[in-house]
């Protein structure tokens, strides 16, 4: 086993601390034993890039859009499994360098997955191979925030950017939606925020009608009440995974989006993931009155199976046997 992946004998990269061995078979919240890549491309989205997806992820959201590969290896997805860090490197740096990659403005190396938290002593022996190979070549780090302050002192100290989700602002809907405490992802996102400005390329926050609505003013308030001008992505949500009969995030919502994240503070607002003319009234109806985006969420877990009041799929006795991480969305995105 290589050096650098000693820590996986009693893991605690994530605020998880599930303190098992990875290294001999037994499994985490994350469920995954030593990192394995799922797969890499370039990739258009901003910031352009040859993009390193991740198997596995610590939470367990119902909006999942990766969901064969965060649920890995439970989805027996196909994936490239472990790649030489050596490798990954060259082979990132030749997309970039290549015809396509300087087409569309690919400048650095971005990490996603699922999540690479639970992989993050491979990301940074990719990096450090890169960097041996091309001393400049750029880091982006693709994050749902649960990572220890440990741990993101040492994804700091490899990014030159950083895309940091937060799902809600409230503890209850962050957890009935992703399975996880809130708080470590705001204590990070603020530690970010106020200590490390420049690696800030965004916080992405995703609009799902009835969910999170009711969260875009208290994150953006959150968010606001460190720096009016960090940047704020919405993006616009679309049926996946459990919440795959759910109505998308049409027109409106995300103008109104747009609206509370202004009123509560931010100058620097985008929005992405929608093709509606802006100013086009919707020609869907509605969603159902919200009934409080904590509780319909917790509803829809319920129905897929998970019987927890409270999801903590830290301390949950059904966390090997979970019914959402076994889901199989009949519809996608
Ligand atoms: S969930 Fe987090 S702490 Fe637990 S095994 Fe995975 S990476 Fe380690
Ligand atoms: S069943 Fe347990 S592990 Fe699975 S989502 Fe619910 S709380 Fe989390």
């Amino acid at each position: 086993m290589p050096d650098y992946l000693w820590e996986l004998e009693h893991c605690t990269l994530c605020e998880w601390r599930c303190g098992v061995d990875r290294l001999v078979g037994e499994r985490g919240v994350c469920g995954i034993g030593i990192p394995e890549v799922a797969a890499a491309m370039l990739h258009p989205a901003p910031p352009a890039s040859y993009t390193i997806f991740l198997a596995g992820c610590n939470f367990r959201c119902l909006n999942c859009q990766n969901w064969e590969i965060a649920h890995y290896p439970d989805t027996h997805e196909p994936v490239r499994g472990f790649v030489d860090p050596g490798s990954m490197a060259e082979e990132a740096l030749a997309a970039i360098r290549s015809l396509r990659g300087r087409l569309i403005g690919a400048d650095r190396i971005f990490f996603s997955g699922g999540s690479p938290d639970p992989s993050l002593p491979y990301v940074e022996e990719v990096v450090r191979e890169a960097r041996k190979r091309d001393s400049r070549v750029k880091v982006n780090y693709d994050t749902n925030g649960f990572m220890t302050e440990a741990s993101l002192a040492r994804v700091l100290a490899i990014s030159t950017s950083i895309t940091y989700d937060i799902k809600a602002y409230h503890d209850d809907v962050h957890r009935a939606l992703t399975g996880a405490p809130v708080a470590p992802v705001l204590r990070n996102a603020a530690a970010i925020a106020r200590n490390a400005r420049e690696l800030l390329w965004e916080f992405r926050f995703l609009v799902i009608p009835g969910i999170t609505v009711d969260e875009v003013r208290p994150v953006a308030a959150f968010i606001a009440d460190i720096d009016e001008a960090l940047p704020f992505n919405l993006l616009a949500f679309r049926p996946n995974f459990v919440l795959e009969h759910h109505p998308r995030a049409i027109q409106y919502m995300m103008e109104e989006a747009v609206r509370e994240a202004r009123a509560a503070g931010l100058v620097n607002v985008r929005v992405h993931g929608h093709r509606a003319v802006a100013g086009e009234r919707p020609k869907e109806r509605p969603p159902p009155a919200r009934e409080g985006g904590g509780g319909l969420a917790r509803r829809i877990a319920e129905r897929a199976g998970c019987p927890a009041d409270v999801r903590d799929c830290g301390t949950c006795g059904l966390q090997q046997r979970c019914p959402i991480k076994r889901y199989r969305a009949r519809r996608s995105a």
